[in-house]
């Protein structure tokens, strides 16, 4: 029997107020498995990230990871169990230092951490050099493009055992974007599975193990990338082919 994945969600459904944002949505993540996550503005990709981190309430479903029921557990303790969230817009200490920014990750360092604070300060150093740089720099000075490999960077000195990336690339140019997504084979070879959310769906198809597509809330399709290519009405909706 296939091991039980490290993130099994399970029948999930979130409502704000009225609205019903995710409906009864299967989604898993494997040990070591990259997960892409593809739909319109408003399918509910954020939604889910803060479901799975505990920032937002679920109205019905289960959240499993790494083998614990999770659905009611805070944000907090979630951290500890090993899941950390990139934020869509960064939110970094602007005033502090890169790395201060960086030390703060490492203040909700998952359980059971088996590297030292040093030995994961390096290994983002060694990620993204520039932030060795710019250690002693502001962060809100930094181009956007590094700010986002702060915001990884901090995510990573926690050394979680899931990283949500939430639009890794909103707004770069595109030689950042290329920096960022070369940094993600670096990150699953240090065990950490992750679930990405990314406008560029080319790019995030060429790195995903498997891809789910969200419509209004519910999984439409969830396949390996070859898949998503050869499904006509995906290619028209999501990969502008016509
Ligand atoms: P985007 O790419 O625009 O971020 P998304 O796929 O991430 O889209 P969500 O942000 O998860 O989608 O939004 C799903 C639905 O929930 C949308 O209809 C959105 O308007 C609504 N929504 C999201 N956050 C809230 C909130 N805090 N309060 C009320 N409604 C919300």
């Amino acid at each position: 029997p296939s091991p039980p994945p490290l993130l099994d969600v399970q029948n999930l459904s979130v409502d704000y107020g009225k609205l019903r944002a995710l409906r009864s949505l299967d989604f898993s993540v494997g040990e070591g498995e990259i997960v892409a996550v593809v739909g319109a503005n408003g399918a509910g990709k954020t939604t889910l990230t803060q479901a799975i981190s505990g920032l937002v309430p679920v109205s019905e479903g289960r959240v499993l990871f790494a083998g614990r029921e999770i659905t009611r557990v805070p944000a907090h303790q979630r951290a500890r169990l090993g899941i950390a969230l990139c934020h869509e817009g960064r939110r970094l200490f602007r005033e502090q230092t890169v790395r201060e920014n960086l030390e703060l990750g490492a203040a909700y360092a998952t359980r059971g951490a088996t590297t030292t604070f040093a030995q994961r300060l390096e290994r983002v150093y060694d990620l993204f050099p520039v932030l060795r740089e710019r250690a002693s720099s502001q962060a809100g000075r930094l181009s956007g493009g590094q700010q986002q490999m702060v915001a990884i960077g901090r995510a990573l000195m926690a050394e979680p055992r899931l990283l949500l990336l939430d639009e890794l690339s909103l707004g770069l140019a595109p030689a950042v974007v290329d920096q960022l997504f070369a940094a993600l084979p670096r990150i699953l070879a240090w065990g950490i599975s992750v679930v990405l959310i990314e406008q560029h769906i080319q790019r995030s198809l060429a790195v995903a193990d498997r891809v789910y597509v969200l419509e209004r809330g519910r999984v439409v399709f969830c396949g390996t990338p070859d898949q998503v290519r050869a499904h006509p009405a995906l290619q028209q909706a999501y990969l502008g082919v016509a």
